[in-house]
C-alpha cells in the first residue's frame, strides 16, 4: 500500500524546495503565491511506496479562494494518510493560522518550521518541545533550502501514517473556549452520526461559521439546521460577533498564548528587522517604481548590450562563424558532399539554428539576473509595488504575477493565470501576459539592437518597459469593456524576508527557463530552417534556382507582402520572415539571419554586417514591434486557446492580438519614417494619428458603472 503525505502550508513557506529535495524533482519554486495551482506528484527518495503531493499555498482552510478548494477538497475527501504542515519558522503567527485548522481535519499532522537557518541568524529562538505538546503534533527544524532536517521529518511522517491504524488520533488543542465550545459540542453531538469520527470538529467549526460547502455536502436536514442556527446565534449574541469572526478571533489568541510561551526573540517586539528596513526604500510609495525601473534598466543593460552583447558576439562570430564553419566545410569536403548539402548545413542549419542558439549567452544572463531577483525575495516586493499601481486602473495585482514569469516564457505565464479567481480578470491576464518580452522575443530586441541600434542604451530596456505600459494601458481600455469590467480582486501577499540567494537555487532555476528555450530552438526551429532552406533553394518545379527571388519562398513572400507593405516589411524576405515568427519568435532572428545568408560570407564572420543590409533601421524597428506585440508562438497561441475555455475566446485573443501588434507597428514605423525625414506626412501618417487618436479614446473614455451580472441558477 503506498502512503500519501501531503504537503500544506502557507504560500511561500518552502513547500516546493522540500518537495523538490524530498522527491529530486525540480518543480517551479517561485516567490510569489500561487505558483502551484494543480497539485504535484512524487516519490519519496529512497522509498518507492511513499508518494509526495505539494498542494497549493494557502493561509487558511476558508472557501473562498480557488488554491484553498483544492487543498481543503483534497485534504477532506481523498484523505492523505498523514498531512505535513510546513511552517516559516520566522512567520509562526501567520502559519499557526492555518496548522490549528489543518489540525481539525482529523488527519495526522507532523509540523516541520522551515527556514531555521534564517530563524538562527535572527537570534530567535523557539522551543520545539513546548510548541509540540501545545499543539498536539510532533515537530521538526529544518531548512529546505540548506537539504537540512528534510529527510528525518519526512520519515518521520511516514512512521506517524504507519502508526496510524494502529493509535487514534491524538486529543486537539484547546483552541476555544467559553460558549463557542458549547456550541461546538452541541453541533458535534447532533452531527455525529453524519461523519466520520475524526472530522467531527472540522465539520462542526464548518458549520459554526455557516460555511455554504460544507452545509451543502453535508444536506442536514431542515430542522437539524434550524436547532444549529440557534446555537449558533445565541453564541453570536454572547460575544456581540458573527460566528466567523468569533473562531478568527480565538484562533488568534490561543496562537498568540503559544507564541509568548513557545518563541524568545532576540529583538524587541516592534523592532525592525534587516528586511523590514530594506523594505522601506524598496517599497516605498515613491521610490518603488524608480528603484524597479533603474534595476530592470541595468539587467537589460548588462545581459544585452554589453557583457551578454559581448558573448553573443563571440558564440555567432567566432563560434559558429568560424569554429562551427569550418569543421562542417572540412567535413562537407572530406565525404564530397553534393552543393544541395553542404547549402543545408552551412546556410539552413548552422545559418538559422546556429544564429539562434549565438543569442543563448544573453538569454541565459537575463534569467540568471531574473532568478537572483526571484530568489532574493525582491520580485515579490515588484508584485506588491505593482499591485498598488494597478489597483488605481481597476486591474488587480494578481494579473501582474504571470508577467512576471512571462519574462522567462509565456506558456508558464498563461497557465499561471489560472490562480485568478475572476474569469473576466483571468481572460484578460493571459491576453496581456505574453506583451512582456520573454526569452525569445528579449533575443529579437538582442539582436535588432546590436545590428540596427548598436549605440542605443536605451532600446533594449525601452522595448521592455513598452511592454508594461502596452499591458497597463490595454488593461484600462479593456476593463472599461463591457466584457472585462468590474472590481479588481483583493490581492494578499506576505512579502518573504529577504535572503541571500544560493548559487544552486539560482543556477537551477537559470536552467530551468533556459531550457524549454534550447530545446525548443532543436525541436521547432530546426525543422523550420531546414524547410524555409528548402523553399528559397528550389523553386515550384523543385530545380535549384539562381535568384532566391524566384524559388518558393521568393514568389510566396512576394504574393503576400503586400499585407506587411505598410509596416516597413514588403520586401519578401521580411515577409517571410514575419510569417515564419509566428511559428516561433526565435525564428525571427534564424530566419532573417538565413535569408541574409549570413552564413556564406561567415568567413569574414559577418553575420551582423549582412543582417544590417537586408531593411532599413526604421522597418527593422517595426519587424521588432510587431514581433514583440502580436500572437505569442504556437506554443504559446495554443495554450492561450485552451485555458481560454472557449473558440470564442480563443479566437478573441488570437486576433485581438493580431490587430494589435500590427497597429503598433504601423503606427511606430509610419509615424517614426515622418519624424526622421524619410517621409513627407501623406495618407499613412493620418490613419496613424487616427489610430492613435482612437487608442486614447479607449483609454481615457469614463468607464461605465459597472453592474454585476446576474448570477444564473445553476453557477
Ligand atoms: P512555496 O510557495 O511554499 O512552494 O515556497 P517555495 O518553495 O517556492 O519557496 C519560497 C522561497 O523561500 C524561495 O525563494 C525559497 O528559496 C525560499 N526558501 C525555502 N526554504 C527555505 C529555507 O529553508 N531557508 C531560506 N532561507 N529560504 C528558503
Ligand atoms: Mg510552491
Amino acid at each position: 500500500m503506498d502512503i500519501k503525505i501531503a504537503l500544506a502550508g502557507n504560500p511561500n513557506c518552502g513547500k516546493t524546495t522540500l518537495f523538490n529535495e524530498l522527491t529530486g524533482s525540480s518543480q517551479y519554486v517561485g516567490n510569489w503565491p500561487g505558483v502551484t495551482v494543480e497539485k504535484k506528484e512524487g516519490r519519496l527518495k529512497g522509498h518507492d511506496n511513499v508518494i509526495i503531493q505539494d498542494l497549493p499555498g494557502i493561509y487558511s482552510l476558508s472557501p473562498y479562494t480557488l488554491e484553498e478548494t483544492v487543498t481543503r477538497k483534497y485534504l477532506i475527501n481523498e484523505k492523505p494518510d498523514v498531512i505535513l504542515n510546513i511552517i516559516d519558522g520566522t512567520n509562526l503567527e501567520r502559519n499557526l493560522y492555518l496548522t490549528t485548522q489543518l489540525i481539525e481535519v482529523g488527519l495526522p499532522v507532523v509540523i516541520a518550521i522551515n527556514m531555521m537557518d534564517l530563524v538562527n541568524k535572527n537570534g530567535d529562538t523557539i522551543n520545539l518541545q513546548k510548541l509540540s505538546a501545545e499543539i498536539g503534533a510532533p515537530v521538526y527544524p529544518i531548512s529546505a533550502l540548506e537539504g537540512k532536517g528534510c529527510l528525518d521529518v519526512a520519515e518521520a511522517a511516514v512512521k506517524v501514517a504507519e502508526n496510524h491504524q494502529v493509535f487514534k488520533a491524538p486529543e486537539l488543542p484547546h483552541v476555544f473556549r467559553g460558549s463557542v465550545e458549547h456550541a461546538l459540542a452541541h453541533i458535534e453531538e447532533s452531527i455525529s452520526d453524519k461523519v466520520d469520527k475524526n472530522t467531527l470538529r472540522w465539520f462542526a467549526i464548518k458549520l459554526f461559521e455557516r460555511d455554504e460547502q460544507v452545509l451543502e455536502d453535508l444536506k442536514l436536514p431542515a430542522g437539524l439546521t434550524a436547532h444549529l442556527e440557534e446555537h449558533i446565534k445565541d453564541c453570536e449574541a454572547e460575544m456581540d460577533d458573527d460566528a466567523e469572526s468569533i473562531i478568527t478571533n480565538q484562533r488568534y489568541e490561543y496562537i498568540g498564548s503559544i507564541i509568548d510561551a513557545c518563541i524568545t526573540k532576540n529583538r524587541p517586539k516592534h523592532a525592525l528587522t534587516m528586511s523590514d528596513k530594506i523594505d522601506q526604500v524598496v517599497t516605498n510609495r515613491f521610490l518603488g517604481l524608480p528603484i524597479f525601473f533603474a534595476i530592470m534598466t541595468l539587467m537589460y543593460y548588462i545581459s544585452i548590450t554589453t557583457v551578454g552583447g559581448w558573448m553573443t558576439d563571440w558564440t555567432n562570430d567566432v563560434f559558429f562563424g568560424e569554429i562551427v564553419t569550418d569543421a562542417a566545410n572540412g567535413m562537407l569536403e572530406s565525404i564530397a558532399a553534393p552543393e544541395w548539402l553542404s547549402g543545408l548545413v552551412v546556410d539552413g542549419i548552422i545559418g538559422g539554428v546556429g544564429t539562434v542558439l549565438g543569442f543563448v549567452p544573453q538569454i541565459l544572463l537575463i534569467f540568471f539576473f531574473m532568478s537572483l531577483l526571484e530568489d532574493s525575495g525582491y520580485m515579490a516586493r515588484v508584485a506588491f509595488i505593482m499591485d498598488r499601481i494597478f489597483r488605481q486602473f481597476g486591474l488587480s495585482g494578481k494579473s501582474f504575477i504571470p508577467v512576471l514569469i512571462g519574462m522567462g516564457c509565456g506558456v508558464p505565464a498563461i497557465m499561471a493565470a489560472r490562480t485568478i479567481e475572476e474569469e473576466r480578470d483571468r481572460r484578460m491576464t493571459i491576453l496581456l501576459a505574453t506583451f512582456i518580452p520573454c526569452g525569445a522575443k528579449a533575443e529579437i530586441i538582442g539582436m535588432i539592437t546590436a545590428v540596427f541600434f548598436p549605440n542605443s542604451v536605451f532600446m533594449a530596456p525601452g522595448m521592455y518597459f513598452m511592454g508594461l505600459a502596452i499591458i497597463v494601458l490595454a488593461g484600462i481600455a479593456l476593463k472599461k469593456t463591457y466584457w472585462f469590467a468590474g472590481e479588481p480582486a483583493p490581492f494578499v501577499m506576505e512579502l518573504p524576508a529577504y535572503h541571500m540567494p544560493s548559487i544552486k537555487g539560482v543556477l537551477i532555476h537559470m536552467w530551468e527557463r533556459a531550457r524549454g528555450f534550447i530545446i525548443k530552438a532543436g525541436m521547432i526551429i530546426f525543422p523550420i530552417c531546414v524547410l524555409l532552406w528548402f523553399m528559397q533553394t528550389y523553386n515550384f518545379s523543385f530545380e535549384m534556382v539562381e535568384e532566391m527571388e524566384e524559388s518558393m519562398l521568393g514568389v510566396v513572400g512576394n504574393s503576400i507582402s503586400w499585407i506587411f507593405a505598410p509596416i516597413g516589411l514588403g520586401d519578401w524576405k521580411a515577409t517571410v520572415a514575419s510569417i515564419a515568427a509566428f511559428l516561433a519568435k526565435e525564428d525571427a532572428v534564424g530566419v532573417l539571419a538565413m535569408l541574409a545568408g549570413a552564413a556564406e560570407d561567415a568567413e569574414e564572420a559577418q553575420v551582423m554586417e549582412s543582417l544590417s543590409k537586408l531593411m532599413p533601421p526604421m522597418a527593422a524597428f517595426s519587424y521588432m514591434i510587431l514581433n514583440l506585440f502580436d500572437p505569442p508562438c504556437l506554443v504559446a497561441m495554443a495554450t492561450t486557446y485552451r485555458e481560454m475555455g472557449s473558440r470564442k475566446w480563443g479566437l478573441f485573443a488570437i486576433v485581438f492580438q493580431a490587430i494589435l501588434g500590427y497597429s503598433l507597428a504601423f503606427v511606430f514605423y509610419n509615424l517614426g519614417s515622418w519624424y526622421i525625414g524619410d517621409v513627407p506626412f501623406g495618407l499613412m501618417q493620418g490613419i496613424a494619428l487616427f489610430l492613435v487618436a482612437v487608442a486614447l479614446y479607449f483609454i481615457f473614455r469614463p468607464a461605465k458603472p459597472y453592474v454585476k451580472p446576474q448570477e444564473s441558477a445553476h453557477a
